[in-house]
Order: C-alpha cells, then structure tokens, then sequence
C-alpha cells in the first residue's frame, strides 16, 4: 500500500519496505540457536508473527527495525495456549467469564480417562448394541432429584428453548410479567419463547401475579405453563408470586404441564455465611413441576450442561425432538456429570470445589489472605488485609452478599496495575475498589498463593523500571 504523502512519514514506508522475507530469515544464521530444535512449520510460523508484531509496531510509530530477539516473543507466544488457566482473585465463584465452576479432580480425571480413547458413549455393553449417551446420568439424576426421567443437553438456555419448542410450539405458554427476564449474554425469555414458536401469554404485573391470574389465562390452546427462577435479580416491596406448587394444581386442573426453569439448580442445600436459600432441584420436583431444567456448571459445580427432569411421558416428547440431537453433550461433559454427581450421590459435596468455595468460613479466609499477605509483605509492598463482600456470581443468589477476606495493594495505577497482573505467566485477575487493587482469597487455593505472590511481586518490579 502506497502512503498519501512521501516526505512526512518518518521513514515509516522505507522501514516497512526494509522487514525481511521468512526465506531470508529461515537462512540467516544469527537466527539459527534460537530456531534449533524447532520445526520448519512451527519457525515458519514464528518468523510471520515476529515479523507481523514488527510491521504493527513501525505503523504505530515506533522505529525500531526487525531485531533477531523479537523471534523469542514469537516463540514464547506460540507456546503459550490461547485458552489457558487464569487464577481468580476476584472473589466471585461461578464468574462466566473465567470458566464458571471449577471441576472436582474426580470429574477431570473421569473427562481425561474417557477422552483418551473410545468409549461407550452410545453403545449398550450388556446387549452390545446402540445405546443412548444420557444412560450413564439418568439412574443419578432421578435418584438425586426424585424426577422420573432426565436429559442433558448443552447449556440451561438449550435446555429451556428445547423444552418449550417440544411442548409449547404452535401453542400458549403462559408467563408472569414479573419472569419475563433477560438472564445474560443476550438470553431473553421472550425471545427465546419465539424462537421455540411457542406464543407468549404474559400474565399479572412485574411486582405481583396471582393464582387466578394464570387459571383465567388457560385455554384449549395453552400448552403450557412456564415458570422462571429469578436468579439473577430480585424484586422485593410490594409483591406477590405463584409457588410452584400452586401452580402445579391450577396445571393439574387442566391438564397443562408446569415448566420451571430453575437456573442455577442446587442439588443439596447450600450452607455458608451470607449465601441466601436457593430451592433445591428436588423440591422443585416434589411441589409438582412436571419438567425442570437447571445448569450443569451453577451451583452445581459441574461441567457446562443443561439438565432436564421431569415427567416420563413429556421427556419422551422432548426426546424425540430434532433440536435434542442438534444441542446434545459431548462425551467429556457426560464424563465430568457423571463423576460429579456421583459426589453427591456418596453424601460428599464438599469435595464438589463450587460447594466448597462456596460454604468457607470466614476465619478460613482470614488465615489465607494472611499468609498472602505475609508473602508479599515480606517483599516490601504496601498491602493490608481487609474484609471484603463477595459474590457467588454465575446468575446465582442476586443478593447474597460473601463475607471474605483480601489482600488490598496501594498503587499507582490499579488498571495498569490490572493490566501487568493479567499479562503475568499465569494470569492473575483481580478487581479495583475504591481506588486500590484487591486481590480476594476466596477462589484461590492455598497452593496457588505463591504464585499471586510471584505475580504481584514481577508487576511491582515491571512497575518501578524506567
Ligand atoms: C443461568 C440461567 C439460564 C442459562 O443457563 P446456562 O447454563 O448459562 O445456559 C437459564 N435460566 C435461568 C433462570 C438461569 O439462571
């Protein structure tokens, strides 16, 4: 490409001329330790991004040249995966941006046994013919939530366009006003009701809907009645909602079934400070909701997956529609479910890390952000620890607020600061708060602090250069 003008560039145009060819560099010999050992392809590969780093800096202005130490930047890049572990100082458990629920080493060791090699996702081993991929979960999950039949698909949002395209298409699905909600990433309930061709019937008002409000709604055309867990908000004041059990009976009346989409889906009772009571997944199921779906990766700690649970006769419906093959689960998310919910069946959900994470004492969490302290205080950094409130995060307990503790750095420019801890070896993500870093203790194991240590202490250093 030509530059408009040929005088004021700077030289820009004859430096970006001057960058070497890849065939030149792959012969020149001050590049050949580097290089040794290295695949054509994969130098190849190096050389462009070196050389493509170097074109975007000469445009940006800055005028050095092509230099040989640029091709270790290259290689190092190409050696670090774009999808990588982080380490989560930042205080929220299921953060849908940092993978939500870590897995229980049971599940990855499962996901890696099963991944490895061929297995017996679809093959029935006792009759040694076709099976079905969801066998090795339905026996747990009706046996932990008291459902008659279950499904997976791939995420809670599948899971409800597929659960309303199979029973409510072409007919009424009835909503209260106040349910109407968007869950995130774009998820909103009245789109995705169109999308499954199901037609919307709104009901009550956004603060109160009643019983009578949903059985004067009902007619030969309704399909069914959908209720959603308001999982990530709250309304409080002047309010009034339909249970599920008594949504159950005005269901029950005219043979219409009750929909509940339930979100995050506890399958045993939280218990830790400050987490608010979520419904369990069972009692959903006990207070008469015919199909329930709930997220495989919220509070239950497990892999990304919808489940549905239900009625025998509706899950063979929602089984048999095309959308059921078009979002089913890989072999690794049956693997990492299965070895997850195994957890809870043996009465061990603290071995599930969400659970865990989640139900720490605050003592705990002291004793921790003081050892982190000790380990960078000994560095002299300027850093308290201090109580902090924390989230469960993931769409979960909108108003549960987690007392933790973290550790708060004083520097001079916190997103810079952010910036540096993100770009260390393994990545740190912390948060600003009222002018400061804060680094929370919360999703950090006690093996993973030297590492904040180690981080924290090279973005200091990376501070104070020139
Ligand atoms: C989170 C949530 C979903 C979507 O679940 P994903 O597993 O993230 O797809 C759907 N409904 C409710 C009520 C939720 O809270």
């Amino acid at each position: 490409m030509e530059a408009p003008s040929k005088s004021s560039d700077g030289g820009k145009n004859a430096l970006l001329r001057a960058l070497p060819s890849i065939e030149q560099l792959l012969r020149r010999p001050s590049l050949e330790a580097r290089l040794a050992g290295v695949s054509r392809a994969r130098a190849v590969a190096a050389l462009r991004l070196a050389v493509e780093h170097v074109r975007r800096r000469l445009l940006s202005g800055d005028p050095r040249p092509f230099e040989d130490s640029d091709v270790d930047e290259a290689l190092r890049r190409l050696a670090t995966p774009n999808l990588r572990p982080v380490l989560n100082a930042t205080g929220v458990v299921l953060h849908t941006n940092l993978g939500r629920a870590p897995l229980a080493p049971e599940a990855v060791a499962r996901v890696a046994a099963v991944a490895r090699g061929y297995s017996n996702l679809e093959y029935d081993l006792d009759e040694g013919e076709r099976g079905s991929r969801y066998a090795p979960v339905v026996d747990l999950l009706t046996e932990l939530t008291g459902a008659e039949d279950a499904l997976v698909v791939n995420n809670c949002a599948g899971a409800v366009l597929l659960v309303l395209a199979a029973l409510a298409s072409g007919r009424e699905c009835v909503v209260s006003r106040g349910e109407l909600v968007e869950i995130g990433g774009g998820f909103r309930v009245p789109d995705v009701m169109r999308q499954s061709g199901a037609r919307l019937v709104e009901v009550g008002t956004t603060n109160r809907t009643r019983r009578a409000d949903y059985a004067s709604a009902l007619t030969p055309e309704t399909g069914l009645l959908l209720k959603v867990h308001r999982s990530n908000f709250a309304i409080v004041g002047f309010t009034e909602e339909v249970s599920v059990a008594e949504l159950a009976e005005v269901g029950r009346a005219r043979q219409v079934p009750v929909f509940q989409d339930l979100g995050s889906g506890a399958l045993v009772p939280l218990e830790g400070e400050g987490l608010t009571s979520e419904p369990t997944v069972r009692m959903a199921v006990a207070d008469g909701a015919d199909v329930v779906a709930f997220s495989g990766d919220k509070l239950l700690g497990g892999p990304q997956a919808g489940i549905i649970v239900g009625r025998e006769a509706l899950l063979a419906r929602i089984k048999s529609h095309p959308l059921t093959r078009a979002l089913r689960v890989d072999k690794m998310t049956v693997a990492a479910l299965e070895a997850t919910l195994e957890l809870y069946r043996d009465g061990r959900p603290e071995a599930v890390p969400t659970w865990r994470l989640l139900s720490q004492r605050p003592e705990a969490l002291r004793a921790r952000a003081d050892r982190l302290l000790g380990l960078l205080a000994s560095q002299g950094l300027q850093v308290r620890v201090a109580s902090v409130s924390g989230q469960v995060g993931g769409g979960a307990m909108p108003l549960a607020r987690l007392p933790s503790f973290a550790c708060i750095l004083k520097v001079e420019e916190p997103d810079v600061f952010l910036e540096r801890l993100r770009g260390a070896e393994v990545p740190v993500i912390g948060r600003i708060a009222d002018g400061e870093v804060l680094l929370d203790v919360r999703c950090l194991a006690e093996e993973e602090l030297g590492q904040v240590a180690e981080a924290v202490i090279g973005t200091t250093r990376q501070g104070s250069r020139p």
